[in-house]
Formats: C-alpha cells, structure tokens, sequence
C-alpha cells in the first residue's frame, strides 16, 4: 500500500529532485515565461518537507500541510496550482494512513481536478495538465493488473513522455501564451515538474 511513510518519501524525493533540477527548470521557463519555476518550485518544496508539515497523523493532513505550504511559498501561477493538487488530493485521502492503488487514483484524481478547476487549462493548451492527464490515464490502466510500484512506473513514463509533447504545442494558458506562435519548439517547464512529480512517486514505491 501506499502509506503515510511512502508520502513522506515521496516528498522527500520530489524537494531532492527539484533542487537537483531547478537550473534546468529555470532555463525552460526562460524563452516563453519568465524564468523562476525552478527556483519557485525547489523553494516551494523545501517549505513543504520540513517536518511541521510531514509529521503528520494521516495522509489527508500531510497532503494539505505540503499543499498550503506549496501555496504560499512557490507564488506565480504554478504555486497555487500545485497547492491545489495537494490540498484536493488530501481531502480525497481523509484521516487514512494507507491507500490502495484504487484510493491513490481517486486522489491523484481529485488534485487533477483541482488543477482545471483552478486553471481551467485544456489538454494540449501547453501546461503541466498535458504530464499529469496521461500520468494518471497510465496509472489507471496498470494498477488493476500491476502493483502499486509498476503502476507509478508506467505513470512516470506516460509523464515524461506527456511533458516532451509540449515542445511543438502553441501555449494557450499562463505566461507562455502572451508568446503565440513564438511558444511553438520549447518544452514546458510545469509538465517537466509534473514528470519529476510522478517519477518521484515511482522512486518512493520503488
Ligand atoms: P509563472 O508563470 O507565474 O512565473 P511558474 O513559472 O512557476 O509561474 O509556472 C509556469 C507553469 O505553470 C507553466 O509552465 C504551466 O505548466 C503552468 N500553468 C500556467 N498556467 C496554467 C493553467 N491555467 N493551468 C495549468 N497549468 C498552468
Ligand atoms: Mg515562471
Ligand atoms: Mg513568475
């Protein structure tokens, strides 16, 4: 199962893989944004790993600690975006410490939602949506005949895969857009922090 200690490497493992990361990150949001999501998001993520956040008693808590703390601590678009993700998919969760693969989706789902609710992106509008609808679409279709490891695997794989498309999508949401045609040939930062997500998550399940 998924449980309370999996979160907390999960976690663990995305602020490592962020700080690891944030050059690059920068650098994509360079030619069509304005150049801060890696340094916005390893911020973010740092905030949210210290311990008066990951102590907590159930996944529900954990989630929405990481969640306000993404909110207040990343700022522009993607923080509360991100913040979102978690606080929904936390409120999914509720006062558990374990999920199985079929609790981890509705989860995972319910953060989705809370990204287009919030943002209102389509898929193929150029943002993190495009990594994380193919994530959770991959991970559905393996966890009823895989295990919970396999099936992050996959949704890390569908996430990569999903943020490399972005390269020759026109941005039609956030910063990128003001770009037009100009956006066209350059990945997009929040899907490639979208494919470190889920790659984290395989990693914790691993
Ligand atoms: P800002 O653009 O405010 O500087 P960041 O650079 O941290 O914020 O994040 C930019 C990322 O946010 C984009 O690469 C994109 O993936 C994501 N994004 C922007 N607008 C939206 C939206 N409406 N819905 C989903 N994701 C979005
Ligand atoms: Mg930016
Ligand atoms: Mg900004």
């Amino acid at each position: 199962d998924f449980t309370l200690e999996t979160a907390k490497a999960w976690m663990s493992e995305y602020a490592r893989v962020l700080d690891e990361k944030k050059e690059y990150l920068t650098e994509l949001d360079s030619p069509i944004g304005d150049a801060d999501h890696g340094t916005n998001m390893a911020r973010g993520m740092k905030a949210a790993i210290e311990p008066a956040n990951l102590d907590q008693p159930d996944l529900g808590s954990l989630f929405k600690k990481v969640g306000l703390a993404l909110v207040s601590k990343v700022g522009g678009t993607s923080g509360p975006l991100y913040g979102t993700f978690f606080m929904r998919a936390g409120k999914e969760a509720g006062e558990t410490t374990a999920l199985d693969g079929a609790a981890l989706s509705k989860a995972l789902h319910a953060g989705l939602q809370g990204v287009l609710d919030r943002g209102k992106a389509e898929l193929e509008d150029k943002t993190m949506v495009d990594a994380m609808t193919p994530a959770l679409a991959a991970f559905d279709k393996a966890i009823g005949a895989a295990d919970l490891a396999a099936a992050s695997a996959a949704a890390a794989e569908a996430a990569k895969t999903g943020a490399e498309a972005t390269t020759p999508m026109l941005a039609k949401k956030g910063r990128a857009s003001y770009l037009g045609e100009r956006s066209i040939g350059h990945q997009d930062p929040g899907a490639t922090s979208t494919e470190y997500l889920f790659e984290s998550l395989a990693a914790s399940l691993a």
